[in-house]
């Protein structure tokens, strides 16, 4: 009998609390729990409207959840994956931004994301619904000859995939989801708020002691422990995306196989990395951090530092890297946030340029 041991860890980045002086009591706030997409996501907002606006934020997710979701027959994706072409209803219109944002990380990854991945997702059981299981070469070979973005079509509103294709967007629907809160909170005059998205945070504004919130880099080495940290981000109007090989796995013959899958070898991504966080500022868009940290965990630690390197012209990210070998790489010319090491980690640290 095979021995198989899920461990499905909920949000990767942990909000810290504490630490700073107490909360102006006056001052109007909203903290509510959502479960969708898969994970726990919590939002707090601030400001007059804040019951109004995370209750907005609340419908926007699940409004996001109904088109993208795998697991929902009746989603767009899934309708979709089902037919190989659809014509977008009218409640099914995000599907053309995320596609030609997924379309454009694909490229500027070199393939590194491609959503196209879906089949190759499912023959290991991370799509949802099915056993965790190791497909033979054999298979992922014929399952690999599928996988090409390139092959997805999206005319007027007719969206049609290439032969035997089906899509996955868990690698960047959190994130695109995080983008569309900043218009909740705009629309709502929200001036300072706190999302996780399941791995996926928004901080927006400062904290209302005028402090930058606080978000914790989990320990990969120890994801269930949720005190432990690789360190601290203190965030001011940024996303910041973590992208980890803790976060979904299975273990099978004493192997471990995670959810982050590499479409050249259609097997979990052995880059070297055990983590990678994206951040960048509010204006950026969720859905880039997103997919480029599960791109950038695919890539490993060089691949990855060439990205951000050659990206620093336009726009602009920085990076916590992971490695396996007990090193915490950072990565920021943005000065968009600070990172505090986690005394006692026992990891390395190291800032490059
Ligand atoms: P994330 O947690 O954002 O890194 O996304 C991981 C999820 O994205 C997986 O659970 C899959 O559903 C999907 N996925 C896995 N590998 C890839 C890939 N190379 N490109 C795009 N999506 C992927
Ligand atoms: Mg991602």
């Amino acid at each position: 009998m095979m021995r198989r041991l899920l461990l499905c860890v909920l949000p990767a980045l942990l909000l810290l609390s504490g630490c700073a002086a107490p909360v102006d009591p006056d001052e109007a706030r909203e903290s509510i729990q959502v479960i969708a997409m898969d994970t726990a996501m919590l939002i707090t907002t601030y400001g007059e409207r804040s019951p109004a606006a995370a209750y907005a934020c609340e419908d926007v997710i699940r409004d996001l959840e109904k088109q993208l979701s795998r697991t929902d027959p009746d989603s767009a994706v899934s309708r979709l994956n089902a037919a190989g072409t659809l014509e977008l209803g009218e409640l099914d219109e995000e599907l053309i931004p995320i596609l030609s944002a997924a379309e454009a990380y694909r490229r500027e990854t070199d393939g590194a994301f491609d959503i196209t991945i879906a089949p190759v997702v499912a023959a290991w059981g991370f799509a949802g619904g099915e056993e965790y299981r190791v497909p033979g070469e054999a298979e992922l070979q014929e399952l690999l000859e599928r996988v090409d973005g390139s092959a997805v079509r999206v005319e007027d509103r007719t969206v049609t995939l290439g032969p035997g294709q089906a899509i996955d967007l868990g690698g960047i629907a959190k994130g695109y989801a995080a983008g569309k809160l900043t218009q909740i909170f705009n629309e709502y005059e929200v001036p300072r708020a706190l999302a996780e998205l399941g791995g996926n945070v928004l901080a927006w504004g400062d904290r209302p002691d005028g402090t930058p919130w606080r978000v914790g880099v989990q320990d990969p080495a120890h994801p269930d422990d949720r005190n432990a940290l690789v360190g601290v981000l203190e965030l001011v109007d940024s996303f910041a995306v973590t992208s980890g090989s803790y976060q979904r796995y299975f273990q099978q013959d004493g192997k471990t196989y995670h959810h982050i899958i590499d479409p050249a070898t259609g097997r979990p991504a052995d880059s070297g990395l055990t983590s990678v966080t994206v951040v960048a500022g509010s204006g950026a868009g969720g859905a880039m951090c997103d997919a480029y940290s599960t791109a950038l965990f695919v890539m490993g630690e060089e691949k990855a530092l060439d990205f951000w390197r050659s990206q620093q012209g336009g726009a602009l990210f920085s990076l916590v890297l992971v490695t396996e070998d007990g090193r915490v790489v950072v990565a920021d010319k943005t000065g968009q946030f600070n990172f505090v090491p986690e005394e006692g980690s026992g990891y390395t640290y190291e800032t490059v340029s």
